[in-house]
């Protein structure tokens, strides 16, 4: 999954960038409102961790431009604490939560979560595909009774089909919710991570889960 991070406070950004990063989450950052909206249009992400004290542009008014174009990403608002005015006008211009700073990190990763279920046709945080089982809060997998340990790219990929359970997920959708632009981004990469996990997923068990989609992808499903 793919996050936009837009906070001007450098610090705080690197701090929120490599804490997501460390969860396996691919991280954009943008400086200011402006260098964010033009990010927001031109790299879809899956959720966007916005700031409202921003230069250039400040984020209510980025957040408003935004939703006038019609990109209807889910938005985590960064607010001082006590700001109350700016919570309810941000829930106002379309935000989707918000957390006061300073918060604890992994509130803004459950919070992430949770938008990631809002937008996906999966709402619980444990995903289950057939006997396979994927804790989304704590990244443990298992199929039956085996715990599987996977990589946190492996995990991220098959997170990333898990929420798109019985739909085909083209590998251009994988390489751009799963892969940062400075990594390798042929598709073949692609068909790799796919393998892999396909030798851990599926190796040994009659039923196979993740499948091919000729010309199409690949679906994670029970058949
Ligand atoms: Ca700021």
């Amino acid at each position: 999954m793919r996050i936009l991070v837009i906070e001007d406070e450098k610090d705080l950004a690197g701090i929120i960038k490599k804490g997501l990063e460390e969860e396996g989450y691919v991280v954009d950052t943008a400086n200011d409102g402006e260098e964010g909206l033009y990010m927001a249009e031109n790299f879809p992400a899956d959720v966007i961790v916005l700031d409202i004290m921003l230069s250039v542009m400040d984020g209510l008014t980025m957040l408003t431009k935004m939703r006038k174009k019609g990109i209807d990403t889910p938005v985590i608002l960064l607010t001082a604490r006590d700001a109350l005015i700016d919570k309810i006008k941000g829930l106002d211009t379309g935000a989707d939560d918000y957390l006061t700073k300073p918060f604890v990190f992994g509130e803004l990763l459950a919070r992430v979560r949770s938008l990631i279920r809002r937008k996906s046709e999966v709402k619980q945080a444990v995903i289950r595909v057939g006997d396979l089982e994927i804790n989304t809060a704590s990244h443990a997998v298992k199929r039956g009774a085996k715990a599987i340990t996977l990589s946190a790219r492996e995990y991220m990929l098959l997170e990333y089909l898990a929420y798109k359970k019985d739909n085909v997920v083209s590998r251009t959708d994988i390489v751009e919710h799963i892969y940062n632009e400075d990594s390798e981004m042929d598709s073949n990469v692609v068909d790799v991570y796919i393998n892999y996990l396909r030798n851990k997923i599926d190796k040994g068990f009659d039923k196979k889960l993740i499948h091919t989609v000729r010309g199409a992808g690949y679906m994670l499903k029970e058949e």
